[in-house]
């Protein structure tokens, strides 16, 4: 039986990930943060399968502890300060997790067991301003964000560590992936479940910032199959995973509206620029996964609009209970 450890378990594509490796028959564990506070919902319904153990990506020694506890023969690097907006807020604690974590975790990986394969989850945020379209693996970084920036650096000293020690480590440029379990501060989710809440009359206005910024959005339970598709070549690499589409908010809100059967939703909806700008934006972000179709045989299944209709229904479902 294959063992894998998540970090950051509590999260969306860990849930993800974990339920499907545990369809693959592996033993899973996942570390998360102590906190007083328990925030186990996404996992919840899997809790009895896996193995939760405490790990911090701001302390070395409890990666090594958790590895030589669970001894896995892989390792996915979910955990990270992961909302953009807020790391402007807290630029050095997003360097410390997003980009100085992964250090800690390979250093961990490298003196207990090199052998460990290790997917590192890298991201779009690293074109930011994009030299060219779509983007793809020899894409140009520019970060707009100090998110953007750590996560480069985890990028690179993911590769480092390959090239190094010869490290089984893996990165996968994912773009943003969405599901009924994102966090409420993403548009997606914030859009999602604020239509459900409208439709219910529970709700009355939405408050968004731009409404022309465009993302290639996929489904989050997809592409947690990329990440393991890429531990199991032979050769250890980077791939852009992406659906190859770009939609913008205001599409997004668009068919989220028309799920509930509104076609007008100008009343519901106040668009306020300031309120949400950032110090500086991603405008344009579209990805070439053509690598990642081609060498792991990786396809999406679910389309945009499915992944905007699966949402807003399943928030129907929670705000009606
Ligand atoms: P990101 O791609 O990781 O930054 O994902 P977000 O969901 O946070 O933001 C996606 C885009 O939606 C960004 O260009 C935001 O500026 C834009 N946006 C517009 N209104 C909002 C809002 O109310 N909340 C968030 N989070 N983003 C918004």
């Amino acid at each position: 039986m294959k063992k894998a450890l998540i970090t950051g378990i509590t999260g969306q594509d860990a849930s993800y990930l974990a339920e499907f490796l545990l369809t693959k028959g592996y033993k899973v564990f996942g570390t998360t943060r102590r906190s007083s506070t328990v925030n186990n919902e996404r996992i919840e319904h899997i809790q009895d399968k896996i193995t939760i153990l405490q790990g911090d990506l701001l302390d070395q020694g409890s990666l090594s502890s958790a590895l030589l506890e669970s001894e896995p023969d892989e390792v996915y690097n979910l955990a990270a300060q992961s909302f953009v907006q807020t790391s402007w807020n807290q630029p050095v604690l997003t360097g410390e997790f997003t980009a100085l974590g992964v250090t800690r975790l390979l250093e961990a990986i490298r003196t207990v067991n090199p052998k460990i394969k290790f997917y590192q989850a890298s991201s779009s945020e690293m074109f930011g301003k994009v030299t060219e379209t779509p983007q793809k693996e020899t894409t140009r970084f520019h970060p707009r964000s100090p998110y953007g920036v750590a996560k480069v650096y985890g990028h690179y000293i993911t590769m480092n560590y390959r090239e190094s020690f010869g490290i089984f480590a893996c990165s996968g440029m994912m773009f943003n992936h969405e599901s009924p379990r994102r966090g409420l501060e993403f548009v997606t989710r914030k859009i999602s479940h604020a239509v459900a809440r409208i439709s219910l009359k529970k709700q009355e206005h939405l408050e968004l910032g731009a409404l022309e910024p465009k993302r290639d959005w996929g489904f989050a339970g997809d592409y947690v199959e990329a990440m393991w598709l890429m531990l199991q070549q032979e050769k250890a690499d980077d791939y852009v995973v992406a659906m190859g589409e770009n939609h913008s908010v205001r599409e997004f809100l668009d068919l989220a509206f028309k799920t509930v059967g509104i076609s007008d939703w100008s009343k519901y909806v106040v668009s306020n620029k300031t309120s949400h700008m950032r110090p500086a934006e991603v405008d344009y972000l579209i990805g070439d996964a053509s690598k990642a179709k081609k060498v792991l045989g990786w396809k999406p299944k679910t389309s945009f609009k499915e992944l905007v209709e699966m949402m807003v229904k399943a928030d129907l479902v929670l705000e009606k209970k």
